[in-house]
């Protein structure tokens, strides 16, 4: 039955010692408890995480709330071993199942942060029994956990495009960085020009800018200088929807001119045959 539940929790490192149900009329609801422990050699500091010797068992246990089963309430229960942290002192071991004083496991907080986004308040609240600002601890946590667990948008950049663009009907502009070979936008910043894009340098390591080598954008002299400062071998590319923006609006320029000769001349046959409808440059 251990290895059913060991299969049914499935969290690398951790070892079902034991599973029962209690009904307690003290307790609410009838509660699953299984009890567990981090498997033997998988003891990790609960500060720095590294991997310590163990220093004793500790005092007392600890439950931690999982995803319900069926009608009953799931709880792991586990005494907390201390490790001997030679950085940290003599430290609560960390446990697999979840984060450092967290009472719910990562699977039960991965629940509640999707169900947060996708479901009001009181459906939160009362699908999954919990108040409204530990939801709140929760969905912090695993936001911080998925963001150390993303590696960083600006390793490996090798070619980047920057534009600026405008929204609220051109009052408030924004400088955007994307990712061209992985087409993503990396970085994103209030304002344009040279003091804007140098912030976008600023974040970066010095290995991250050498494997810049290629950076797309319009005509504009802030980014060629900034390019310049921060990444002396990458070369400048304008990008071709600039290009194939100017071109259509050259084209039609000369349209225009040529449609207006034309009609002064007198001219019917030349003014029907530039009189094609512009294309918006
Ligand atoms: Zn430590």
């Amino acid at each position: 039955m251990n290895r059913i539940f060991n299969q049914l929790l499935n969290v690398k490192g951790t070892v079902v010692e034991d599973a029962r149900i209690v009904d307690s009329p003290l307790r609410p609801v009838p509660v699953l408890e299984i009890r567990v422990r981090p498997r033997k050699g998988m003891l990790r500091c609960s500060r720095c995480g590294r991997r310590r010797h163990g220093y004793d068992q500790g005092g007392g246990v600890r439950r931690w709330r999982h995803q319900d089963f069926g009608c009953w309430r799931v709880e792991l229960v586990a005494s907390m071993p201390r490790v001997d942290c030679p950085e940290c002192g003599v430290v609560v071991a960390r446990v697999p199942w979840a984060e450092p004083g967290s009472r719910f496991t990562k699977d039960f907080e991965a629940e509640c942060a999707w169900l947060m986004g996708v479901a009001n308040q009181k459906t939160v609240s009362g699908f999954l029994h919990v108040a409204w600002r530990t939801a709140g601890d929760i969905a912090r946590r695993v936001a911080d956990r998925l963001r150390t667990a993303m590696p960083s948008p600006f390793d490996g950049l090798t070619v980047i495009g920057v534009d600026e663009t405008s929204h609220r009907k051109g009052h408030t502009y924004i400088t955007v960085v994307v990712d061209h070979e992985r087409h993503r936008v990396v970085w994103a910043h209030d304002g344009y020009g040279r003091d804007v894009f140098d912030l976008f340098f600023q974040q970066l390591a010095e290995e991250q800018k050498a494997s810049i080598r290629v950076v797309t954008g319009d005509g504009a002299r802030w980014i060629d200088s900034c390019v310049a400062a921060h990444c002396p071998n990458a070369e400048r590319v304008l990008d071709g929807f600039h290009i194939v923006s100017w071109m259509t609006g050259a084209l039609d320029q000369v349209r225009k001119r040529l449609w207006n000769d034309a009609r002064r001349a007198g001219d019917e046959e030349a003014t029907s045959a530039c009189a094609a409808p512009s294309t918006p440059s």
